[in-house]
């Protein structure tokens, strides 16, 4: 079964930036609860020291 296939792996960086639609972060995690690939290259992602945290102000302030 490949409902997500290969591309679901390119949305983990999206995914953990917040900048996915709400219909791919639920197509995501599904994915993700199938795939330990993503969650280890996920776990990676959200060590980046503070990137996550800019990124996510960053698209929230140009949204309002
Ligand atoms: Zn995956």
């Amino acid at each position: 079964m490949s409902v997500f296939g290969e591309s679901a792996h390119h949305d983990v960086a999206a995914y953990a930036l917040g900048v996915l639609d709400l219909e791919d972060v639920q197509g995501f995690e599904l994915h993700l609860a199938a795939c330990a690939q993503c969650r280890v290259e996920l776990e990676e992602l959200r060590e980046l020291p503070g990137l996550l945290d800019e990124v996510k102000s960053e698209s929230h302030r140009t949204r309002q």
